[in-house]
């Protein structure tokens, strides 16, 4: 993150001297820019994936399965039912 800020930054930066000194100047701050913006959106790119596969945990924390010995609902962390101590099925969770 802060490499990409840096990156647009220092691009910006050396625009303004490029203009007097001449196109090498240009060019290398117009590559800054670029890595920069690319930096920045292959960030949002990570974000926008960890954030579907966060929703993905929760969404699976979430979901219940039944024991098929007394019928509690336990959460799909246990291993074993919360009130029977029944190992659960987890071939026959719901989903
Ligand atoms: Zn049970």
């Amino acid at each position: 993150m802060m490499l990409a800020i840096m990156a647009l930054f220092f691009g910006f930066f050396l625009l303004i001297p490029g203009y007097f000194v001449g196109l090498g100047l240009i060019a290398v701050s117009v590559g800054l820019i670029i890595v920069g913006f690319i930096l920045l959106a292959a960030r949002y790119y990570v974000l926008a994936r960890y954030a579907s596969g966060i929703e993905k945990f929760r969404r699976e924390a979430v979901v219940k399965v039944t024991c098929r010995y007394c019928g509690n609902s336990n959460p799909r962390s246990f291993e074993k039912c919360e009130r029977c101590g029944a190992p659960l099925d987890w071939s026959s969770a719901k989903t």
